[in-house]
C-alpha cells in the first residue's frame, strides 16, 4: 500500500490514506469472529467494528471505537509494532497482505483531529481527586479514563511540553510532535488539568501530593542512557537527547560524517536513521554479540539495512580515540561467544590482540534507559530496579500506584502497554473510589 507514502528526511515514512484507499483496504476485512488481531492488541480495540465502520465512511463512529478502548490511538496507529501484534495476527497473513490495521485506524484518528472533534466526555464529577506523575501514554491515558468517570485529575510533568516519549523520544518519521500535542489537548479537554515545569523530587514534594489528593499514580518512564565506563564517554552523545533534537530543534542539531551507534535496540536504529537521512557519509551500529541477540524488531533491522547502515558485530567499545584532540573513533575488543549467562544469552569474552578502530567524527550511546534515583528517593520498593507493584498496580507505599516503563521489569516496553496499564489502573482506581463513595467516606 504506496497511497501517499513519503519518506523525505524525516518526514513520517507513511503519508495517510487516501478515501479510495482506505475503502479498498478496509473491504478487504474477512470481519473475523472472535478476531485474533483484537486478542494480539495489547488494548484489545474491536478492529473489525472499527473497521466496518471505515467500509461505510463512519469514520467518527470508528474513532469513537478505538478510543473506546485506547485513548491515545493516534499515536499507537503510528508507532505500534503492527508486525508483533495486531497485523501479525491477521488471518490473512500467511497467504495475502495482512490488513493495514495501524494505517486504517491512523484514518480514523486523523479523520477527528484533523477536525477538532471530541469524541469523548468527562461523567458528572465525583469529587475525588487523583495527581498523576508523568505525561507519557501511561499517565495520559490513565488520566483520560479516570476524568472519563468523572474524577477530577492533575497531572505534573517535569519537562516544557507535555507527552513524555511520544514528544521527545519517538523518531518523527514515525511519530511528529503535532500528533502526540493533539491527544495531549484532547486529554485536557476530557477536564485533566496538566502542569509541566513540575518535578516530583525537585518541586513537588510526595506528602505535598499526598495532603492534597486521594490517590497518586507515578507513570514516570525511565531515564537517559547508563553509563559505559569507557575512557571519553563525556564525548558520546545520548542517543534519547540524539532523537529529542532531531525533532525538537531546542539547540543546532547536526549530524556527523562517520557516525558510529553503540547499542542493538530500537532506540540505536532510530538514531542511525536520523544520522543516515541528515546527511552522515557512515553509519555504523556498534554491538557486542551478534544479530541474533540484537533487542532490535526483525523489520526494523531490515529497515536499517535498506538505509544503508552498517553492522559492526561482536564488537566491545574499549575506548574513545582523539586524534590533534578531535574524536576521531571508537577503539574496540573484537569478542567471540561462550555459554549462556544467567539470562540464557551467550556470553561474551574479548579475542586475545583482536582489538580495531572505526572511525568517527560522531558517537552516539543508545544502549537503553537508566533506572531513575527518585525510585530510591521516594523510599519505594523496587524489583529489578523497576518500581515493585501488586496486582492492582499499588506499590510499597499505600495509596501510591505506578504505571508504564517505570514497572515494565517483566514483557517488553511500549507505547500500547503503556496506554493499557493507564486504563487498567484507571479502573482499578475507579473501583476503589466508588467503594469509598458507597461506604460514606468523605472526599
Ligand atoms: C527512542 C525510543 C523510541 C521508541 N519507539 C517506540 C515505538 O516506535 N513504538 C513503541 O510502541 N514504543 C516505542 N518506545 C517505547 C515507548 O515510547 C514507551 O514504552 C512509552 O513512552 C512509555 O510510556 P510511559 O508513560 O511509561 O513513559 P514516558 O513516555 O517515558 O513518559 C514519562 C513522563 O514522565 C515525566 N517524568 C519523569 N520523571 C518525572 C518527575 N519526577 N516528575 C514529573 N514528571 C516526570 C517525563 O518527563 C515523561 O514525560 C520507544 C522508546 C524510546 C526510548
Ligand atoms: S493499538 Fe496498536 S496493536 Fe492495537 S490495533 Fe492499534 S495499531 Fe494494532
Amino acid at each position: 500500500m504506496n497511497d501517499s507514502d513519503s519518506a523525505i528526511g524525516l518526514d513520517e515514512t507513511h503519508g495517510p490514506l487516501s478515501r479510495v484507499a482506505a475503502l479498498r483496504e478496509a473491504h478487504r476485512c474477512l470481519f473475523c469472529y472472535d478476531a485474533p488481531c483484537t486478542h494480539a492488541c495489547p488494548t484489545h480495540i474491536d478492529i473489525p467494528t472499527f473497521i466496518k465502520k471505515i467500509s461505510t465512511d463512519n469514520l467518527l463512529g470508528s474513532a469513537q471505537t478505538i478510543l473506546e478502548a485506547n485513548l491515545l490511538g493516534a499515536t499507537c496507529a503510528r508507532v505500534c509494532p503492527v508486525q508483533e501484534l495486531c497485523e501479525g495476527a491477521c488471518v490473512l497473513e500467511p497467504t495475502h497482505q495482512p490488513i493495514s490495521i495501524g494505517r486504517l485506524q491512523r484514518y480514523a484518528m486523523d479523520y477527528v483531529y484533523d477536525r477538532d472533534i471530541q469524541v469523548l466526555h468527562p461523567a458528572a464529577a465525583t469529587g475525588r481527586r487523583i495527581a498523576i506523575i508523568g505525561s507519557g501514554p501511561a499517565g495520559l491515558s490513565c488520566a483520560g479514563e479516570l476524568a472519563r468517570k468523572g474524577h477530577s485529575v492533575t497531572v505534573y510533568e517535569k519537562r516544557d511540553l507535555p507527552g513524555g516519549l511520544s514528544t521527545y523520544g519517538i523518531i518523527s518519521l514515525r511519530e511528529p510532535v503535532e500528533v502526540a500535542l493533539a491527544e495531549v489537548r484532547m486529554i485536557a479537554q476530557l477536564g485533566v488539568t496538566i502542569l509541566t515545569g513540575r518535578e516530583l523530587g525537585n518541586n513537588l514534594s510526595l506528602t505535598e501530593l499526598q495532603e492534597t489528593f486521594d490517590m497518586i499514580v507515578l507513570s514516570v518512564g525511565l531515564g537517559c542512557s547508563p553509563q559505559l565506563g569507557l575512557p571519553g564517554e563525556e564525548h558520546l552523545l545520548d542517543g534519547l537527547e540524539y532523537v529529542e533534537n532531531s525533532k525538537i530543534a531546542l539547540e543546532p542539531f547536526s549530524v556527523g560524517k562517520r557516525v558510529v551507534v553503540i547499542g542493538a535496540g530500537n532506540t540505536a536504529i532510530d538514531c542511525a536513521t536520523i544520522a543516515r537521512r541528515l546527511g552522515a557519509e557512515r553509519v555504523t551500529i556498534v554491538y557486542r554479540r551478534t544479530e541474533n541477540e540484537m533487542s532490535a524488531y526483525p523489520h526494523e533491522y531490515d529497515f536499517a539495512k535498506q538505509e544503508g547502515i552498517a553492522f559492526q558485530f561482536l564488537a566491545q567499545p574499549a575506548e574513545v580515540v582523539f586524534e590533534g584532540g578531535k574524536l576521531a573513533g571508537l577503539r574496540c575488543h573484537q569478542m567471540r561467544l561462550g555459554s549462556p549467562d544467567a539470562f540464557g544469552r551467550p556470553s561474551t569474552a574479548a579475542v586475545k590482540g583482536g582489538d580495531f578502530t572505526i572511525e568517527a567524527d560522531q558517537i552516539v550511546k543508545a544502549i537503553g534507559q537508566q533506572k531513575p534515583a527518585i525510585f530510591a528517593a521516594l523510599g519505594l520498593a523496587t524489583e529489578d530496579g523497576y518500581i515493585a507493584v501488586d496486582y492492582e498496580f499499588e506499590t510499597s507505599i499505600p495509596g501510591v500506584f505506578a504505571i508504564g516503563d517505570c514497572i515494565r521489569y517483566r514483557g517488553e516496553a511500549s507505547t500500547v502497554m503503556a496506554v493499557q496499564d493507564g486504563k487498567m489502573a484507571a479502573a482499578v482506581l475507579h473501583a476503589k473510589l466508588s467503594a469509598e463513595v458507597a461506604t460514606g467516606k468523605e472526599a
